[in-house]
């Protein structure tokens, strides 16, 4: 499934950390979130494009890092927001 996007070598972690507080830059300013999403490149974790601030997208758009997957338990899937193709990383 690799082939759908060109920017898996941006991925740097694919595990998510073992504790997540919330989206960062909500916490940081009192906002709210839907689903948390977390950078595969930073580890950043970021609201999905459902929260009012879409604090993920805005970090991609920002730094350059493309690829998000999904911090909700149960979820694995990870997000290319240049490609806008959905896809699970799998390691080597
Ligand atoms: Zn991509
Ligand atoms: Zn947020
Ligand atoms: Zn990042």
């Amino acid at each position: 499934m690799s082939a759908i996007c060109s920017h898996l070598g941006s991925v740097e972690l694919t595990e998510l950390p073992a504790e997540i507080a919330g989206c960062e830059d909500c916490l940081a300013i009192g906002g709210t979130w839907v689903h948390l999403r977390m950078c595969q490149t930073c580890g950043r974790i970021g609201c999905c494009d459902s929260s009012p601030h879409r604090h993920a997208s805005a970090h991609a758009r920002r730094v350059g890092h493309p690829i998000v997957r999904s911090a909700e338990s149960g979820e694995d899937w990870s997000w290319c927001y240049l490609d806008n193709v959905a896809f699970v990383v799998t390691r080597p």
